[in-house]
């Protein structure tokens, strides 16, 4: 197995999704002078950003303050987020909607010409900008043309194995081509990591196959460890299926019900009903399916009849179309089987306020970075805002730090590169025992099982010593040789091994975490506890791959953290 090319550019982009594809048209637009490479293991449109349906949060209205959506956002998350950084989140979103907007997404309207938003979760105002329920769809599509138009130099269906470091420096990334199965080499003075997340570690999740974690993975193995990892997100209401059924269905006034007809969410939330935030209500759905009061199906109704078929086919169209085709029923005239799926990962890459790792020219931003502006709980809509804002900020930090240090020592490049190709090499051959399939359904069982809505310290404890098994096992796992061209049985085995240890990272968080908070909740531990654990979980790998586990303080601004979190 040999490198068939060697490419060079000054920024190496790893991920086409809304992040990166800002971070390239922020450094397309103001540093046209740095040369950029943006690598993505799917065409960049089928990234899941495109799959966003809800929208984007900003306080664009005149009434609306960014002062408020930042309290928002930080107690939707439980207090855990890190004030300095969820400032810049909220501070900057009206901005990021001009830049959308300027880069021709075409954001819904009111006839007055203003930004149409809508409600979403969690939130005291009308915050959410949206582009019917295709946000994503419309933001990706406005974004890559542009990058496209300003030459960005994509490298499509490459996949990123590997990161080359030496002495905590980043060299460059190594990957091969799908369409061809060439290996090449990506050096770099700088590299923005800007994968997604890895809400497949879950079997049952609203995410895209390929959001396996790769990037979160990747960090971990050169030195950079996990923040928040614990918290995985798991939206109320996904078909039976898993397929996701936008928040933006009760932001436009949409009723949960249960098979008794009642409307539930007045008993969890009296004030926010069935728009508090997502934790609040998925554990509530999940109460009332866990004690009898589903349709016999497992599953609540979300009810959106009454909103009329005019609105649901302008507001609502894709999830009229996805109701339809994967459950069988027009929401005009039926209610839609809703229950929990897995969504969104919290934690991430741990970066600081300037998107930087602890490795010297390592770079992360978007869903796979935890730069700590969503705590314990995202709100809906703010994920969106989090890749423009924060890739837009890597374009304009990564410059800086271009200029300001030396190049990297590459004196031991090649026998990096030589290493990191013996051990790409070593998952081939025909005498694996062990197979991805299995492996792969047995830790989406155990994630499902020991760390979904409702965790205790028992099962937690039983889960993190079944990854511990599996990840054991793996070591058993070959690839039998047939190339590097479209090879899925290569794809799914480094795919499960990044979602391995992303799961790893999890179970060992989480089980030490004896509180609940947000995403994470525990019936052994069911309060917040800000005395001991106002804190953010860091997880390292070390070289043998076993998981270390320390703590950091949340970073505290203007704003006292509530003991008792009521909506
Ligand atoms: C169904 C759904 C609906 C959502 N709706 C909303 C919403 O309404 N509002 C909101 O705010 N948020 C929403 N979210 C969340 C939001 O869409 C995501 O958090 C966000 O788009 C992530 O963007 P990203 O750029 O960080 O990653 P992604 O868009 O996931 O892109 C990841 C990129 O990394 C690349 N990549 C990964 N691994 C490798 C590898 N090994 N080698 C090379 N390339 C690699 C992929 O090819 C891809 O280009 C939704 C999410 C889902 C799943």
């Amino acid at each position: 197995m040999d490198i068939a090319d060697r490419f060079e550019a000054d920024v190496v982009i790893m991920g086409a999704g809304l992040t990166g594809l800002s971070a390239a048209m922020s450094l397309a637009e103001k540093h046209p002078g740095v040369s950029v490479i943006v690598l993505s293991k799917v065409h960049p449109l089928r990234s899941h950003s495109g799959a966003a349906q809800g929208g984007i949060n900003a306080a664009v209205a005149l009434e609306d303050k960014w002062e408020d959506h930042y309290y928002d956002t930080l107690k939707g998350g439980g207090f855990l987020g890190d004030q300095d950084a969820v400032q810049i989140l909220t501070w900057n979103a009206p901005d990021a909607i001009y830049s959308l907007d300027r880069w021709g997404a075409n954001f819904s309207r009111d006839p007055d010409g203003a930004f149409a938003q809508r409600p979403f979760g969690g939130q005291r105002r009308n915050r959410t900008c949206y582009v019917a329920d295709k946000t994503g769809h419309a933001l990706l599509n406005a974004l890559y043309e542009q990058c496209v138009k300003k030459g960005v130099r994509f490298f499509d269906e490459w996949y990123v194995f590997s990161l080359i470091t030496e002495s905590d420096c980043l060299l460059g990334f190594l990957a091969f081509h799908n369409v061809t199965g060439r290996i090449g080499y990506f050096a770099s003075r700088a590299g923005l990591v800007a994968t997604g997340g890895a809400g497949r570690v879950y079997g049952q999740s609203s995410n895209a196959l390929i959001n396996t974690g790769d990037g979160m993975s990747l960090c971990l193995r050169a030195g950079v460890p996990l923040k928040d990892i614990e918290f995985f997100q798991i939206h109320p209401t996904g078909l039976p299926n898993g397929i996701l059924i936008t928040e933006g269905a009760r932001g436009e006034g949409g009723y949960l019900v249960n098979a008794a007809g009642e409307r539930f969410m007045k008993r969890y939330a009296p004030e926010f009903m069935e728009l508090a935030p997502r934790d609040l209500v998925a554990r509530s759905i999940q109460q009332e399916i866990n004690e009898g009061r589903d349709y016999g199906d497992g599953c609540v109704r979300l009810d959106l009849r009454h909103l009329g078929e005019e609105k649901i086919t302008s507001r609502l169209s894709q999830i009229r179309q996805i109701a339809m085709h994967f459950a069988g029923v027009d929401p005009v005239l039926d209610p839609i089987p809703v229950r929990p799926t897995v969504h969104y990962t919290m934690g991430g890459i741990d970066v600081d306020i300037n998107c930087s790792t602890a490795v010297n020219g390592l770079f992360a931003a978007g869903e796979g970075s935890c730069v700590s502006v969503h705590g314990a709980n995202r709100l809906g809509g703010n994920s969106l805002l989090e890749t423009v804002v924060f890739g837009v900020r890597s374009g304009e930090v990564i410059p800086e730090f271009i200029s300001s240090q030396p190049e990297p020592d590459r004196t031991h490049e090649n026998t990096l590169l030589h290493d990191a190709l013996s051990q790409f090499a070593s998952l081939f051959g025909d005498e694996g025992t062990e197979n991805v399939p299995d492996l792969r359904r047995e830790m989406e069982k155990v994630m499902v099982g020991s760390f979904g809505l409702f965790r205790t310290g028992e099962s937690m404890k039983a889960g993190l010593d079944h990854i511990r098994q599996l990840v054991d096992r793996f070591r058993f796992v070959r690839v039998p040789e047939a190339g590097l061209v479209f090879n899925s049985h290569l794809l799914h085995t480094l795919e499960l091994r990044s979602m391995l240890d992303v799961a790893h990272a999890c179970a060992t968080a989480a089980l030490t975490r004896t509180e609940s908070r947000g995403g994470h909740y525990r019936l052994d531990f069911p309060l917040i506890d800000n005395q001991n654990f106002l804190k953010h979980s860091i997880v390292n790998m070390n070289p043998s791959g076993r998981m270390g586990l320390s703590y950091r303080d949340v970073t505290i601004v203007d704003t006292e953290p509530l003991d008792d979190i009521r909506y």
